[in-house]
């Protein structure tokens, strides 16, 4: 029931939509339809469907950065809660990062640019607000879309992870420190921020707030998790160099002195037989 249909190929990109993600606007629909406002209600719907095409370039822009830099996307998918792009890899050089993370909000920056200029050139009455009472159908679609833009970009700068704030401010700090520590302070700064917004959120009576707060909590965590597991994996990985050796690693560029041995491919599960760096032979584990 909530499996993932998919929507296209852009820019080479599968994109799919999660089955989760029609619980949104089927909930923005009905309550719209409960209140006796059908034709509003297919309003409301059609500007969530046009943010979530915003969402999807802005998952685009991440790809498309990551691409600059050798990472292939394995896809994006949107979710109730937002799009996710499924990188290959991180990358891990700070500046990098940085550029990879920023793409997506610069996408949401450069539509609001493009609306502002249609809205200038077009003459079109444009509200300071998400209520746009007495404007004509079409104003109010490119109203909420223009500030649906700025929330999109304003929300992922926000830095916790897994915002793309949250990176930007781990890319920054790993300059100075390892990344574990570096992700450490990330994750700390935004559990801070997370539980002010869940706080927050329980004295406004926000259930939404309170609710992303929460995920943005747990993701914290998770991405911690995340890298802590990396690094032992490389830790154990420089220990076993010797007798050990998985697919090359392209950020791992200090260069060997050409191999003689036994090298285990944990992937494959081959042993391979290597004399002065070429390639002898091949032998399946049993
Ligand atoms: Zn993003």
């Amino acid at each position: 029931m909530f499996s993932s249909i998919k929507l296209g190929k852009p820019f080479g990109i599968d994109l799919y939509v999660h089955g989760t993600f029609w619980l949104l606007p089927l909930f923005v629909f009905l309550s719209g339809v409960v209140s006796g406002d059908v034709a509003g209600a297919a309003f409301d719907v059609a500007v969530l469907l046009a943010v979530f095409g915003c969402v999807a370039l802005h998952e685009v822009g991440h790809a498309l950065a990551a691409k600059w830099y050798g990472i292939e996307t394995r896809d994006i998918t949107l979710y109730p809660l937002g799009g996710m792009a499924r990188l290959e890899r991180m990358p891990r050089r700070p500046l990098h990062e940085i550029v990879v993370a920023l793409a997506g909000p610069a996408v949401n920056v450069m539509i609001v640019i493009g609306l502002l200029a249609g809205i200038v050139l077009g003459n079109i009455t444009f509200t300071q607000g998400w209520a746009s009472a007495g404007l004509a159908p079409e104003e109010m679609f490119i109203s909420r879309l223009f500030w649906a833009n700025v929330l999109l970009a304003a929300f992922n700068l926000i830095p916790a992870f897994p915002m793309d704030g949250g990176r930007v401010l781990r890319a920054l700090l790993s300059i100075g420190m390892p990344r574990l520590e570096a992700t450490q302070a990330a994750v700390t700064v935004g559990s801070v921020l997370a539980i002010g917004g869940f706080l927050f959120g329980f004295h406004e009576k926000q259930i939404m707030l309170m609710l992303v707060a929460g995920v943005v909590f747990m993701l914290g965590r998770a991405e911690l998790a995340a890298v802590r597991a990396e690094e032992v994996r490389k830790r154990w990985h420089e220990r076993t160099a010797d007798f050990f050796d998985g697919p090359a690693d392209p950020d791992d560029s200090h260069p060997t002195a050409p191999f003689t041995g036994w090298r285990w491919d944990p992937v494959r599960r081959v042993w391979s037989e290597w004399r002065a760096g070429a390639l002898v032979r091949e032998i399946p584990d049993a």
